[in-house]
């Protein structure tokens, strides 16, 4: 049985990839680059299964015993790194990067079980040192089956975890830089721009789309059993990416991770509208600090689309609203703020501006509060001052 769900998309790339597979021309280092959950590490695995194929043609033939290795993530000549939770371990530096690798262990035999799980929020991930040496260690042996070796180093952009030196990073290089003949590195990155530059230029980008919101409301509803109309506005809220799209997903009887986000991102945005302060400050303050930076990322994203919305509603398109269950809320905003689609545009520069600052670290209630009194000075029916 396969522990892969099928690949979807990008059919274009994977033809090109396919190509120069098959003509030998496939460079040893790949970057895939693109949005977040537009399947970079997906691709990434069918690539390597790809080249581990014994019948390739322009995709793998999916029967042979490497394919199907591959797709059980059983495959030893495939070896798929990603961030993980630094381990609590005691002792020397073999002692932590023998943790990491058990931590990879377990983390692989939880995705061949659920390969749609996600990743528990709350602890930093990394991909740290002891990690690249250990995948250093292999590079330098043979392959066991196959004719080469695949490395798959998924969100490579947190080799760099920001509270230490780009060691990791650096030991990378050292490998991309000499690279044995026998193997192939595929990074993958959702901002391509944040990793080192020495490192990018050794890697041939291969940049992936957002996929049609067909494309994703078809996964929804024939992996995850989602109703047709329920998967059509979930793919539109996802902007092409299935990896979002799950995230709206109920889960347990619990909103989704994406979905709690969204509806905080319109209280927030009702909240920044109106007029007394006081509902903004506490708008504010019941922004929890949970989920760390990517959380506050997302939540960002939502209050831009929940502004695109309000703008396209101002602009009377509402054919390009994408939170579609909204529309009277929208429209009921809309109607509040006289010039709502000026103040928009406005709006989601200043939500621009605020996912700067985040990524350079400032404290996330810190923004909120600036973002939002800010917003409130563009967006409220009565500014101070007037
Ligand atoms: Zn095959």
């Amino acid at each position: 049985m396969s522990a892969l769900p099928p690949i979807r998309g990008h059919e274009d790339v994977r033809a090109s990839l396919a190509r120069a597979a098959l003509a030998g021309e496939l460079p040893g280092s790949l970057l895939l680059h693109g949005p977040p959950g537009v399947g970079k590490q997906r691709l990434g695995l069918w690539l390597a299964q790809l080249l581990a194929c014994e019948r390739p043609g322009g995709e793998p033939c999916g029967a042979c015993v490497a394919c199907r290795l591959a797709l059980r993530l059983e495959h030893p000549d495939i070896l798929w790194f990603f961030p993980i939770a630094r381990p609590k371990a005691s002792g020397g530096p073999d002692r932590l990067a023998e943790a990491m690798e058990e931590a990879r262990a377990e983390e692989l035999a939880a995705r061949r079980e659920n390969p749609w799980r996600r990743a528990a929020p709350g602890e930093p991930l990394g991909l740290f040192l002891p990690q690249i040496q250990t995948l250093r260690r292999y590079a330098a042996t043979r392959p066991a089956m196959a004719r080469r070796k695949v490395f798959l180093i998924g969100d490579a952009e947190l080799l760099v975890p920001q509270e230490s030196s780009p060691e990791a990073a650096n030991a990378l290089l050292k490998v991309l830089e000499e690279p044995p003949a026998d193997t192939t590195f595929i990074l993958t990155a959702s901002d391509a721009e944040s990793l080192l530059p020495t490192i990018r230029s050794r890697l041939l980008p291969v940049r992936l789309r957002p996929l049609p919101d067909e494309e994703v409301a078809r996964c929804l509803v024939e992996e995850r059993g989602t109703p047709p109309r329920e998967a059509e506005r979930i793919a539109r809220l996802a902007q092409g990416a299935i990896g979002r799209a799950l995230g709206f997903l109920p889960d347990d009887g619990e909103p989704g991770p994406l979905e709690a986000l969204r509806q905080q991102a319109l209280e927030l945005l009702e909240a920044a509208s109106a007029a007394p302060a006081m509902r903004r400050l506490a708008a504010a303050l019941a922004v929890g600090p949970a989920g760390g930076r990517g959380a506050f990322t997302d939540l960002l994203e939502a209050l831009s689309l929940w502004l695109r919305d309000l703008a396209a509603t101002a602009a009377g398109a509402p054919e390009q609203v994408v939170n579609t269950d909204a529309a009277d809320r929208l429209a009921a905003l809309a109607s509040r703020l006289p010039g709502a689609d000026l103040a928009a545009a406005n709006g989601i520069r200043l939500v621009e501006e605020a996912r700067a600052l985040a990524y350079g670290n400032v404290n996330p209630q810190l923004i909120l509060a600036w973002l939002l009194r800010s917003l409130h000075a563009t967006l409220s029916p009565t500014p101070p001052g007037r």
